[in-house]
């Protein structure tokens, strides 16, 4: 490939120029990889395009049918591993048969959950009241999402700097449950009863089809945790400008677009 190998953000701490892969070149690495591959995707901010709102969030067209095509090759399996719940993905109108992976692995398709806890209960509980303080410290513009296992907090439209505060303060109680555990996002803070991560999500997934490769691309701090998970010859991809363990960067969700219609062709 004639861009950068890996992205090396981390290194040194100094400011560099941050250079993108060229997707149909990024494609072409991934259809030489050893099989069975399995195609980890994160769904907002790298299929659908950030949005002010979680409920206006759309698929880019053309997306949905590479998709559809990619799950039909032999030894690829694709999945879309995201922070919402089952429910939310189902509303984007991926194709049917695709896998899909919500709530930062607590919830899998066509997989029973295992019923929360009376422990887990009253922490979920707990953690819904901080979340709806700290909302409503956070002003206009925040919201709470409820999902199975945890709560989200959503500040994209909220003043940035009772938004700030409101989320720091309310990671520092977080801390104060017993047994809960958060992750910051992109305006968003998600607290968890129950510990999840999408790298165990994608270690799970790679044993369910025993793949030689995983290729996984997110653009969110979470995604990093699917990143640290990948080895040998795996492929990591990051979505946008962010700090990151990925090897390799795409700019944005159109960008994803052409490696996945690529990747769809190339098989
Ligand atoms: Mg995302």
């Amino acid at each position: 490939m004639t861009t950068k190998q890996p992205t090396p953000d981390r290194d040194n701490g100094t400011a560099r120029t941050l250079r993108f892969d060229d997707a149909v070149e990024l494609a072409q690495c991934v259809v030489a990889a050893p099989r069975p591959i399995l195609i980890g995707l994160d769904l907002d901010g790298v299929l659908s395009p950030l949005v002010d709102h979680a409920d206006d969030a759309r698929l880019l067209d053309g997306v949905a049918e590479a998709i559809e095509q990619l799950d039909t090759f032999k030894d690829v399996a694709v999945s879309v591993v995201s922070g919402r719940a089952l429910t939310s993905m189902r509303t984007f109108g991926l194709p049917s048969h695709v896998h899909l992976i919500g709530s930062h692995g607590i919830e899998v398709a066509n997989t029973p959950m295992l019923p929360l806890t009376d422990e887990e209960h009253t922490r979920l509980s707990t953690l819904r009241m901080l979340a709806q303080e700290a909302a409503a410290m956070a002003g206009p513009g925040a919201w709470v999402e409820t999902k199975f296992a945890s709560v989200a907090i959503h500040v994209r439209t909220a003043n940035p700097d009772t938004s700030h505060w409101a989320l720091a303060n309310l990671k520092q109680q977080t801390t104060a449950v017993d047994g809960a555990s958060c992750k910051p996002g992109s305006n968003v803070l998600e607290l968890f009863a129950r510990h999840t991560s999408k790298g165990a999500a994608v270690v799970q997934l790679r044993q369910t089809i025993n793949a030689n490769t995983v290729v996984f691309i997110g653009d969110d701090v979470t995604d990093e945790e699917a990143f640290a998970v990948l080895r040998g010859n795996d492929i990591s991809i990051k979505v946008g400008t962010a700090p990151t363990i990925a090897q390799h960067r795409l700019s944005d969700p159109h960008a994803v677009l052409r490696w996945l219609t690529a990747l769809a062709s190339g098989f």
